[in-house]
């Protein structure tokens, strides 16, 4: 299949722009757009033969449900059943933006979109282009990340293209996505709201919003937890993982350093390729040839941004071994984290 890739400005473009890609949602075909969280590959939600293309395009498991995205709060009441008061409170704070909710889900939505479940992920994008598809389109866009399954989630059309070229029929690219990590994802089906996966939002903000908030205990901890299974399905995959052996190194600054030097020159004997995720601050003190600085420790929101394109990067790189540096394990650092976490498969190494 040939992929159409077309270049939109998003502080600048009109409807004509977004007429083929509009066509081919209603036609049950697959576009990839940028959202403000990362890329997603979108199909029409409500049609199985959409998201079977999606399952096929990513090689993802079947039972990894995808999200939903609307473009106007009103539409949750057609694909959700039971909104709560406290979902509707969290709607009303964090819509549109990177905040996704688990509602019980309504019969028009099929089961090969929630992966068997009968909960539906629904979420209102704020990326200008993501908004204007799923108005003017008139479609509930279905759109997991736009990666390969298991892959790095991409931040920019480059990266959607090096996965999926060829496998859809269009690629939206409209640069750099602003956030970088995917959505807070929080279950309201119940009382009290659970994080399935933290985000850009985090649980702090969700608690101003609607009281105490619980966390999904599969997702807590630098241990893989083996009895405790991942209320996102998504969760309990290996993914956002380099090809090359990851390890993330903690203790004091300068304890990491002179571990991560110990150990980059150990590979260097041996003839290894090794690679260290350092910071803006450090990355001038490691005594090794691939040295990435991730962002800066005084911007979090700048090593969110960065995360993936670094990891992506190690593949270019070739790197057999790659050692990165940890962040503070809350607000945003919990979810870079958890993503770190799971790209090095619970691979620590304390210095
Ligand atoms: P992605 O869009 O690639 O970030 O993947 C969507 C994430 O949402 C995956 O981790 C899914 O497991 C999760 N998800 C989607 N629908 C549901 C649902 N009904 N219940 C729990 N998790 C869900
Ligand atoms: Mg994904």
């Amino acid at each position: 299949m040939e992929t159409r890739i077309q270049k939109i400005d998003p502080e600048n473009f009109n409807d004509e722009e977004l007429k083929t890609a509009c066509e081919i949602l209603k036609s049950n075909g697959l576009v990839a757009f940028p959202t403000e969280t990362v890329y997603g590959l979108g199909g029409d939600a409500l049609h199985p033969e959409a998201s079977s293309k999606i399952y096929a395009a990513k090689g993802r498991p079947s039972d990894n449900p995808l999200i939903v995205h609307i473009a106007d709060k009103e539409s949750i009441y057609e694909i959700a059943d039971e909104v709560s008061e406290k979902a509707e409170k969290l709607a009303d704070a964090f819509w549109p933006g990177p905040m996704t909710m688990i509602f019980k889900k309504k019969e028009i939505v099929p089961y090969s979109t929630t992966g068997g479940l009968d909960t539906v992920a629904v979420r209102m994008p704020s990326h200008p282009i993501a908004m204007e598809l799923i108005r003017q389109s008139g479609v509930y866009i279905a759109a997991p990340s736009a990666n390969t399954s298991g892959r790095p989630s991409p931040t920019k059309a480059e990266h959607v293209i090096e996965d999926l070229n060829g496998k859809i029929d269009m690629i939206i690219d409209g640069g750099a996505v602003g956030i970088g990590l995917e959505s807070t994802i929080v279950d309201v089906s119940g009382d009290i709201p659970v994080i399935l996966r933290p985000g850009y939002i985090t649980a702090a903000m969700l608690e101003e919003v609607v009281g105490e908030v619980k966390i999904d205990p599969a997702i807590v901890g630098k241990v893989m937890q083996k009895n405790i299974i991942a209320k996102a399905p998504g969760m309990k995959y290996r993914h956002y993982a380099p090809k090359g052996n990851m390890a993330i190194v903690e203790g004091d600054t300068d304890n990491v350093i002179r571990k991560i030097n110990e150990l980059v020159c150990a590979h260097k004997e041996k003839g290894q390729r090794v690679a260290v995720i350092a910071t803006e601050e450090t990355k001038d003190r490691y005594e090794c040839d691939i040295v990435r600085s991730i962002g800066s420790r005084k911007c979090e929101g700048s090593i969110a941004a960065g995360l993936y394109d670094i990891l992506r990067e190690m593949d270019h790189l070739e790197a057999e071994y790659i050692y990165a540096e940890s962040f503070e394990n809350d607000k945003l650092g919990s979810a870079i984290m958890n993503r770190m976490i799971k790209a090095a498969a619970y691979n620590f190494i304390q210095a």
